[in-house]
C-alpha cells in the first residue's frame, strides 16, 4: 500500500481518459498500461489465470496506484475530469 502511494505520486502518467501508464516497481525501465480495472503486468494476468470465474477482482500495486492517483486528482481538482 505504501508502495502504491509512492507510485501514485511519481509513477503514474495519464495517457488518456481511463488509460494510464504506471512505472514498474522492480524495473525502472519498464512500465505497464493500466485502465480503471485492468493491468498488463504478470501478477494481474496470473490472477485471472488462477482465479478465473470465481468472481474475484484482480488487484496489483499498479491498479492501486491508479486508484490513488485518481483520488488525489479528484480531490485537488487539477484538470483531469473523468466523465462518464
Ligand atoms: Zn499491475
Amino acid at each position: 500500500m505504501r508502495k502504491a502511494n509512492a507510485l501514485a505520486k511519481n509513477g503514474v502518467v495519464q495517457i488518456e481518459d481511463g488509460l494510464y501508464q504506471v512505472k514498474s516497481l522492480t524495473n525502472p525501465f519498464k512500465s505497464y498500461m493500466v485502465t480503471s480495472d485492468s493491468c498488463d503486468c504478470e501478477g494481474f494476468r496470473n490472477f485471472y489465470k488462477f482465479h478465473h470465474g470465481k468472481g474475484l477482482k484482480a488487484n496489483c500495486s499498479h491498479l492501486e496506484a491508479v486508484r490513488i492517483f485518481k483520488a488525489i486528482h479528484e480531490k485537488t481538482g487539477k484538470g483531469t475530469t473523468t466523465r462518464k
